[in-house]
């Protein structure tokens, strides 16, 4: 075929324009995607060579090359795996955005574009190519086609490329960037050479660099420069805090430390070893939750890589972690379609999903700083896995931190087994109130008479907890409660009180329920509160109002319902309805007993102009 000039999608286009003007820091990055990417196209063609050996037996060493050309102002990365075919070409690093692409996109617009440098954790780390070069040109041969079927792609970044057909001598991608005017650094071979030792010392096939000779690089004489070994495969005693670290940047595409990691061995009648990382930050895919493609888990089989396989391996809600999984004893040719139904993988993922949870149970006890750091990064995805993993459900909740009415300001947080070593004598559930703010659980009236006896309130205000909640019912054989919810269970004492209090307010109750003129389902005198006028009170199976609000927000339909109000006799506002003789004035105080109830418990006011006219009339008397 001839030679073609093809336009990039906009989106691509977009990509290159933000690589090219916003990669200030960190530059040196492309070296390190591009040779990730040359280590999966060994890996592919390793992965490949298992069914057809014969890709393999003129040139069965796997490896990576690295080369500078003072003269011509080049830097290149060669590898001896895959290759790619025209329409490879075109469909990888062409024409058409990947859903990465996207994330990417709307992940540095905004404030983010500092990070552009986590481009790599997009799926689009080719491109960071351009960030130092102002041409760049590939030359692949898809390994088991002919030296004439070669590709020549080549593109100055800026919206269009061309697309040739080559002869290309020998299988595999060779990625020449042709260096901006102002990047003569990357023609150091000092630099080039300590910039991969610096980010891509695991890679897991040797990276070879030529002899420099005054500069200049000398072609017949190439040298090893990384360890070129599989670091999960090697014993933990002989592996260093660093080697951890930079195994785990090279793999993550990230530039921070991993906050923790567990790395172990198996042994017995199914094989394998697993090395598992939390990171300290989350991945932007993560932030943006992108669950769609999930990667950060590689699946080796006797240390060849098969394929990413997060979603296999790991459930949804430790979607954060990063790592690897090499089995013994999965046969080499596993497909993804036989792998969801292997028993061995049951087994794996088991362990994996123990490990981590171990992993964090550890940071939980023996280092808060690092465990704070996990929770806000993490704390609400690990939420998730009360949902979603049953078995663990107990775990987890453990894991779990919350604010409290014992603690002070959001960011004080404890744990089920604090708020349980602290329960009353004679308590025996535990209590939280949700809402959608720190300030509004802190703030809820419904939680006035607990406070008051000094009962502690867990303060729930994030979004995912209302779900969860949902399926947590009890933990260490405690039940939860929620304060605005069924009926509020009183002492003896309390009993009588709220009994004659009820009697007495008897006809008052009815008189609100009338001027509320059907829109309260019933109005009732309060054992939850000790200050405030008014407050609403659920049944078990109502959805809380803040959350009603919410999902009304996001477009959904969600039905009305007649609320419970329940009124606080004593406080002075009611005792002046009661007193008030005037109907439309007692109708205005109704009102307003229900609005600021429903504006405590995060409700949206069917009508805020009337509640504005009738606020305004009780305050002019
Ligand atoms: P990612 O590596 O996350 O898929 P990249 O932007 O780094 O994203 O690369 C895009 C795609 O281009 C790769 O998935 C691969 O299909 C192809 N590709 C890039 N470099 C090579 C190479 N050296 N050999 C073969 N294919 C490659
Ligand atoms: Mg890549």
């Amino acid at each position: 075929m001839t030679q073609e000039t093809r336009k990039f999608e906009a989106e691509v286009a977009q990509v290159l324009h933000l690589v090219t003007h916003s990669l200030y820091s960190h530059k040196e990055i492309f070296l390190r995607e591009l040779i990730s990417n040359a280590s999966d196209a060994c890996d592919k063609l390793r992965f490949e060579g298992l069914e057809q050996p014969e890709l393999l037996v003129d040139d069965p060493d796997l490896r990576i090359q690295v080369s500078w050309d003072p003269e011509a102002r080049t830097v290149s990365v060669r590898d001896n795996g895959v290759g790619m075919s025209r329409e490879e070409v075109v469909a990888n690093i062409g024409t058409i955005a990947s859903s990465g692409t996207r994330r990417y996109l709307e992940a540095m617009s905004g404030e983010k574009k500092a990070d552009a440098r986590l481009i790599g954790q997009f799926g689009v780390g080719f491109y960071s190519a351009f960030v130092v070069a102002d041409r760049v040109t590939v030359l692949t041969r898809r390994a088991g086609s002919a030296e004439n079927e070669g590709v020549r792609w080549e593109s100055d970044g800026k919206g269009e490329y061309t697309l040739d057909q080559a002869d290309v001598p020998t299988r595999g991608t060779t990625v020449i960037l042709h260096l901006k005017a102002d990047e003569d650094e990357f023609l150091q071979p000092w630099t080039l050479r300590s910039t991969i030792t610096r980010y891509s010392d695991h890679v897991a096939f040797p990276i070879r660099f030529p002899k420099d000779v005054d500069g200049k690089p000398d072609p017949s004489e190439w040298e090893t420069i990384n360890s070129a070994s599989a670091l999960w495969a090697r014993p933990k005693s002989e592996i260093s805090d660093e080697e951890y670290q930079s195994f785990y940047k090279a793999l993550g595409h990230d530039f921070n430390d991993a906050l923790a990691w567990t790395h172990n061995r198996v042994e017995g009648s199914q094989s394998f070893t697993t090395l598992l990382y939390v990171p300290a930050q989350p991945p932007f895919d993560l932030m943006m939750g992108g669950r769609d493609e999930r990667k950060g888990l590689k699946l080796y089989i006797k240390r060849v890589f098969i394929m990413d396989a997060a979603e296999e391996l790991l459930p949804n809600y430790l979607r954060f972690v990063r790592g690897v999984v090499d089995a013994d004893d999965l046969p080499l040719n596993v497909s993804r379609e036989i792998l969801q139904q292997k028993r061995q993988l049951e087994r794996i993922r088991g362990a994996c999903v123990k490990r981590v949870l171990d992993l964090l149970e550890k940071l939980s006890r023996d280092d808060a700083e690092k465990f704070t750091t996990f929770l806000n990064a993490f704390g609400n995805t690990l939420k998730e896995g009360i949902v979603e993993d049953t078995a663990n459900r107990e775990r987890i909740a453990k894991l779990l931190r919350f604010a409290s009415t014992k603690g002070e300001g959001a960011g004080k947080t404890v744990s089920f087994d604090d708020y349980i070593g602290r329960m009353h004598v004679g308590q025996d559930v535990i209590w939280y109130v949700t809402a959608d703010s720190y300030a509004a659980a802190a703030g809820s009236p419904q939680l006035e008479a607990l406070k008051a006896k000094g009962v502690e309130v867990l303060l729930m205000f994030d979004r995912v907890d209302e779900w969860m909640l949902g399926y947590l019912n009890e933990y260490a054989g405690k039940r939860l409660q929620n304060v605005s919810k069924g009926e509020f269970p009183l002492d003896e004492a309390d009993k009588a009180k709220q009994s004659a209090a009820t009697e007495a307010a008897e006809p008052l109750l009815g008189r609100i329920k009338t001027l509320l003129d059907g829109r309260v389902g019933d109005v009732l005198v309060s054992a939850r509160l000790t200050d405030s006028p008014s407050c609403l009170a659920l049944a078990d199976y109502e959805m809380a109002p803040h959350l009603a609000r919410m999902l009304r927000e996001a477009g959904q339909d969600v039905p009305e319902a007649r609320p419970t109000l329940e009124i606080n006799p004593e406080h002075a506002l009611v005792k002046r309805l009661g007193a008030e003789t005037d109907d439309a004035k007692a109708a205005d105080l109704a009102g307003l007993l229900l609005e600021q109830a429903e504006i405590t418990a995060g409700a949206q006011l069917n009508d805020p102009a009337a509640f504005v006219q009738r606020m305004n009339r009780v305050l002019l008397g």
